[in-house]
């Protein structure tokens, strides 16, 4: 006899089943235990404030039991920014009898219009005495003689019925949402992304997030210089990255200002961006240290402005041992714009700032450029005082800065 269990009601009230399952995690077979974990910690967090009842892992998948009924767009958006979920649904719990599923099927759809539909059962328990098979021909006749004018359509269907079959007990879902894919946060490490108030590096970060790594942020400033205004616009935009990593990124402001005032008196205005961004690596470097963050995350992509061609990456990466990432290097600018758009960050990117690297910025600086060319330009400046200099001008007193 096959035992009946049904967890949709309880004395206080009625228990929402968020079903989510993941796809990439099942190929890490050594580390699988410990990726569920990191997966149930973030949609622990991101569900923050929700009335969780139990978090279960169920071969291959997990179900989220919320006690009571909530709105469902805003659960949505919450669970949609959670990495490693591949696909998450909103689901009934019922037995694993077919009568059971049938009921459970037939009041799912109640007062919906079906055209065209089909019957996806899964079943995971071997042991049941029916097949998956078995199981989409007894529904799809039940919803057949329920809804005479349906047709089924197995390859585009208007509606999909999804059941997963488990050992004790059923979950019957509709509307199955794509999820944002990835790794879950925090099991990549961590690293730092150099952030400008510009629609790429946001991407970087993001696209760092989603393969699992925590992301904290760096930004320069060039304030007096440059306005508040675009530190309020970073910071906004941290906020609407944060959300994709349940708020775990710090901000750390760094001026710039004085730095950038004696490369202007010393050097060549065309050596100016590339002398800007290799002190930027330095002071960036050494916060990411304090941050413990294993790596710097820039938003260049090749070819994209003068100081993004292959030998000025280079030049200005050379000015540090940290292993710079650039996530967006192969990718078109609309590409880039289209996926600060899908998260969220574009409307604020694209409010016009001053940016710290126009700060006295040259009509034509250089394209091309070669590290000794430039240790050459930086011998007329004193680059470890400046850097230490730059380090007790951070705003932060949680983050150890060896000088
Ligand atoms: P973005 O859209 O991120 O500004 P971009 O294509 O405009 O990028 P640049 O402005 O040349 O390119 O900057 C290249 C990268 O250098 C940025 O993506 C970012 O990682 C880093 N960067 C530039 N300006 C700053 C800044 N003010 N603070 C921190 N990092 C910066
Ligand atoms: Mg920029």
């Amino acid at each position: 006899m096959i035992e009946e269990q049904t967890k949709n009601t309880s004395e206080n009230g009625v228990y929402s089943h968020l079903m989510i399952h993941y796809g990439e995690l099942s190929l890490k077979c050594g580390n699988r235990k410990w990726f569920e974990e990191k997966l149930i910690k973030g949609l622990r967090a991101s569900l923050r404030g929700y009335n969780i009842a139990s978090v279960e892992k169920l071969q291959g998948r997990v179900d989220v039991t919320l006690v009571g009924l909530y709105d469902m767009e805003a659960l949505k958006y919450k669970v949609s920014r959670v990495f490693g979920v591949a696909a998450y649904a909103v689901a009934v719990c019922a037995g694993v009898s077919l009568e059971s599923i049938e009921k459970t099927v037939l009041a799912g759809l109640a007062g919906r219009q079906i055209d065209t539909y089909a019957v996806r059962a899964r079943r995971v328990d071997k042991k049941l005495p029916y097949s998956s098979f078995d199981a989409n021909i007894a529904i799809g006749a039940a919803i057949a003689k329920k809804f005479p004018g349906a047709k089924v359509n197995l390859d585009d269907p208007q509606t999909t019925v999804h059941i997963d079959i488990l050992k004790d007990r059923s979950y019957t879902y509709i509307d199955k949402f794509v999820g944002a894919g990835g790794l879950p946060t925090g099991t990549a490490g961590r690293v730092a992304c150099m952030i400008s108030g510009g629609i790429d590096s946001p991407v970087a970060a993001w696209r760092m997030m989603r393969r699992g790594c925590v992301v904290d942020f760096i930004h320069f400033h060039s304030a007096p210089f440059t306005d508040a205004a675009s530190i309020e616009k970073v910071e906004e935009i941290v906020e609407k990255l944060n959300e994709w990593q349940c708020g775990a990124g710090k901000i750390v402001k760094v001026p710039l200002g004085n730095i950038q005032r004696k490369i202007v008196t010393a050097t060549h205005e065309k050596y100016r961006v590339i002398l800007y961004r290799r002190f930027m690596m330095r002071l960036a470097e050494r916060i990411a240290e304090g941050l413990h963050a294993e790596a710097l995350v820039t938003g260049e992509a090749l070819g994209q402005v003068a100081s993004q061609t292959l030998s000025n990456m280079n030049t200005v990466a050379s000015a540090i041992k940290m292993a710079p990432l650039r996530p967006l290097v192969g990718m078109d600018k609309q590409e880039i714009v289209d996926l600060a758009i899908k998260i969220g960050t574009y409307d604020v990117s694209i409010i016009p700032h001053q940016d710290c690297c126009q700060f006295l910025e040259p009509r034509h600086p250089v394209t091309h450029t070669t590290i000794e060319e430039l240790m050459k330009v930086e011998e007329s400046l004193n680059i470890e005082e400046l850097v230490k200099e730059g380090l007790t001008q951070i705003e932060r007193n949680d983050i150890e800065v060896s000088s």
